[in-house]
């Protein structure tokens, strides 16, 4: 017998399992609604046109340096940028500013994936909650994640089948009465990732009411800043909320990531902000030090050709504009086929209500389709979705999304 005849069998990704299919069909038709990328009205990855600046740059400049070790904590300018984008400082900072910002313990990691993995694994080492508040449905790697540090998972409500929206009612009397002082609660910073639905700022500023109250531990997961609305600062509104709050200013934490709003994906771009209350101004720095230790130990450093990008992007004002520029391009695009997906389904009379699909934002949207459906859209049209029903509208273009409607018309009559 081998050291590895009793191991057990581990649980394929759905997400990457699909894309693998999706490739590997070759039936002309096919529609990718899976995996959450962007994709031009051609179908094609884009790399965004701040970005492609940089790197033609970056090439002319043939920086011998550019290959180097980062610091274990990652690049201290991408990371001072990558802080004041999410929580809205300016480049010259005020006083009181520069308070705020010594609040906050940064560190690069390994996109947003590894921003969630690195603040994951500090909070169960070092503040040992008995639980994770996590939202039901979620980004499945959530449950992996904390699985993984072994913190006992418990669900909230999130989504209102019935009508497609943000279960604020659910939400907030599971947490308020079962959530226990201590316990960390996931929250998605915007475009809620499957379903689409995010709390209104008076949902938000109740949900902040109740992790204040029941000193709750609010772990914020931004991964479309910017990408979901075109506008940063509005993506940020809710961590910004959060982290303004006084009378006691709240400990919490931000997992942010490149991925989307710089086209980055491969290049797991990120970084982890652990929020300190601010009572004590040595804390913070030692925050970062206990991360670097974890940090160290697992992989070193983050990667430095994405974080290079976004430095670049983040501290020049050209460079800037154009990106936001990009933004705009990707998000009204998204908004765009939602509209034309939602006009086709109308013009067909498809059975049900599909409003949601236009009023989700972000990357997806939790469309309803049983799972029997999202399989008979596999097998008959080629048309690729997760079996909850999310899909990617940014597979969509001017030239399927008929095909796409004419589908879903077809699987739900
Ligand atoms: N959190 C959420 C909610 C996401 O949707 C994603 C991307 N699918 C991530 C985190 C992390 O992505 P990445 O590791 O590529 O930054």
């Amino acid at each position: 017998a081998s050291s590895f005849s009793n191991l057990p069998d581990a649980p394929v990704d759905e997400i990457f399992a699909l894309n693998h299919a999706y490739v590997a069909d070759t039936d002309a038709r096919k529609v990718n609604l899976g995996i959450g990328v962007y994709r031009t009205e051609e179908d094609q990855p884009w790399p965004l046109s701040s970005v492609r600046l940089v790197e033609e740059e970056m090439y002319r400049q043939d920086d011998p340096a550019r290959h180097e070790y980062l610091a274990i904590e990652g690049d201290l300018t991408f990371l001072d940028l990558a802080r004041d984008l999410m929580f809205g400082f300016s480049s010259a900072s005020s006083d009181s500013e520069n308070k705020s910002k010594q609040r906050i313990a940064s560190v690069q990691t390994v996109s947003g994936t590894g921003a969630n993995h690195v603040g994951a694994a500090f909070l169960a080492q070092h503040f040992k909650p008995k639980h994770v508040w996590v939202s039901t449905p979620s980004w499945a790697n959530h449950q992996t994640i904390w699985d993984l540090q072994g913190i006992e998972r418990k669900s909230y409500p999130y989504f209102d089948a019935s009508t497609c929206s943000f279960d604020f009612n659910g939400a907030i009397t599971t947490l308020e009465s079962e959530a226990a002082e201590g316990d960390v609660v996931l929250l998605h910073a915007c475009a809620h990732n499957p379903t689409g639905v995010d709390p209104t700022k008076e949902q938000w500023k109740k949900i902040a009411e109740i992790c204040q109250r029941k000193r709750l531990f609010p772990f914020f997961d931004s991964a479309y800043q910017g990408f979901a609305s075109g506008s940063a600062d509005e993506d940020a509104w809710a961590v910004r909320y959060f982290f303004n709050l006084t009378s006691p200013p709240m400990e919490m934490c931000v997992a942010q990531s490149f991925s989307k709003n710089f086209g980055l994906y491969g290049q797991r771009a990120g970084a982890f902000h652990l929020v300190t209350n601010g009572a004590n101004p040595s804390e913070a720095p030692l925050v970062r030090k206990n991360l670097c230790h974890i940090i160290r130990g697992e992989y070193s450093m983050g990667p430095r050709y994405g974080s290079s990008i976004v430095k670049r992007i983040l501290g020049d004002s050209a460079l800037r504009a154009q990106w936001q520029d990009d933004l705009t391009i990707m998000s009204s695009r998204i908004k765009r086929m939602r509209q034309a997906l939602y006009d086709e389904l109308v013009r067909l009379k498809t059975p049900g209500s599909w409003e949601h699909v236009i009023n989700q934002i972000g990357m997806f949207s939790y469309t309803g389709l049983t799972v029997k459906q999202v399989l008979e859209l596999k097998s008959e049209f080629h048309i690729y979705l997760l079996k909850s029903g999310r899909a990617s509208i940014s597979g969509l273009t001017e030239k399927n999304v008929a095909y796409v409607a004419q589908a879903i018309d077809t699987v739900v009559r």
